[in-house]
């Protein structure tokens, strides 16, 4: 009986950037390790993910939830935590446009089928499908892992939705993004979790029509001259006292708390323009069988290189590590961008030594179904 082998977007993409760095993230003592303090783009996007995540619940109210998270703005205020205050006051203005504005858009094009339903992808039924379809085997699987391993893709949609003219099902994710240039629009025509999760969708709701995938943009600004630059968290006051999103010359800038009638009001004086700029779409992006297929083929031997390295006796996984989990040390302090997570416990000999131990990391706890389920099947032999 084939060997399931488990992934998930994440995974991939992460051993795509960086094999040492594949290493840290998912595989040191047993479940992988992260970086204890989180970089505040991270926690940021996940306060995003989390926080739309409850929005979209029956019962949520917006009101009462922009009341506490007012509350928590002027708590940081006089801590002097103005970045930490900054991304509170984003996500108020954010989660605000998008309840008035965004959703009711999407209302009344789609109908929401599943909020975060984890999906998985059979890779070795997608393969069988895939060479039926096409004929004989479009690229042979090497190294003899036909029939020995089967590739296990989990993926997690932040919606499935039903467009209501077509019956047809699509895909939804969500990105906080700097910007919203044509190139970001159009690259996620190649972005592999899309069409992984297309194909998984496809398996799962085999009596639906498959549509699209696309990815909702959520903007985040930037920091410029000290402050973030996002219309959502500061206003300009003339020295009249009215209240313009651009400012000039003797003009206060304020946070959008202090705009009379608080955050919603301001939203709401901004309207539904400034709504579609901060929340846009990609292209919609449909199923490309071949690129699932390369992929498929491509990550379980890899996976399967990693799983027979797992078996070895650890002085032979020592002596191999570097040849299975090659550094990309382009990847560590990137000129532009963010720096690597695992950079002290590669570069740093003690902390490498005991990445736990240096309090600098943590056990990651794993968030895919599959994935905790596989752990369990190993620990119990
Ligand atoms: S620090 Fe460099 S080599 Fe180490 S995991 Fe990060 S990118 Fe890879």
């Amino acid at each position: 009986m084939a060997k399931d082998l488990v992934t998930d977007r994440t995974a991939i993409c992460t051993d795509w950037d960086c094999g040492m760095k594949y290493y840290w993230y998912r595989l040191f003592d047993g479940t992988g390790i992260v970086p204890l303090e989180e970089p505040s783009y991270y926690k940021d996007g996940r306060d995003f993910a989390s926080t739309l995540e409850e929005a979209r619940t029956e019962g949520f109210d917006l009101d009462e939830w922009m009341v506490r998270q007012e509350e928590e703005v002027r708590r940081l205020l006089p801590l002097g935590k103005i970045r930490a205050a900054e991304s509170a006051v984003r996500l108020l203005g954010m989660i605000c446009a998008y309840k008035l504005y965004t959703e009711p858009r999407i209302l009344q094009q789609y109908e929401i089928i599943a909020l975060e339903q984890e999906l998985i992808l059979d890779g070795d039924q997608f393969v069988s499908n895939y060479e039926r379809e096409f004929g004989k085997p479009q690229i042979p699987l090497g190294f003899g892992e036909r029939g020995l391993y089967n590739l296990l893709v989990a993926s997690t949609p932040d919606l499935i939705k039903m467009d209501r003219d077509t019956g047809a099902l699509v895909y939804q994710d969500d990105k906080s993004t700097a910007n919203a240039s044509n190139q970001w629009t159009a690259h996620w025509n190649y972005a592999v979790q899309l069409h992984i999760g297309l194909a998984a969708m496809e398996e799962e709701y085999r009596d639906k029509t498959l549509g699209y995938a696309h990815i909702m943009g959520m903007r985040k600004g930037q920091v410029s001259y000290g402050a973030l630059a996002h219309p959502y968290v500061y206003a300009n006051r003339t020295p009249k006292g009215e209240w313009r999103r651009k400012g000039y010359k003797g003009c206060e800038k304020m946070l959008t708390i202090e705009y009379p009638g608080g955050v919603r009001a301001w939203v709401e004086h901004l309207g539904s323009e400034v709504a579609q700029e901060m929340f846009p779409w990609s292209v919609p992006v449909f199923l490309n069988k071949r690129l699932v297929y390369n992929m498929i083929v491509e990550r379980t031997i890899r996976m399967a290189e990693i799983e027979r390295w797992g078996r070895l006796e650890p002085d032979d996984r020592q002596i191999l590590a570097p040849g299975v989990f090659p550094k990309s040390l382009n990847q560590c302090y990137p000129s532009m961008g963010s720096v690597c997570p695992y950079l002290q416990a590669c570069h740093n000999a003690t902390v490498g030594d005991d990445p736990l131990g240096s309090e600098l990391y943590g056990v990651r706890t794993p968030h895919h179904n599959v994935e905790i389920l596989m752990n369990q099947e190993v620990e119990n032999g």
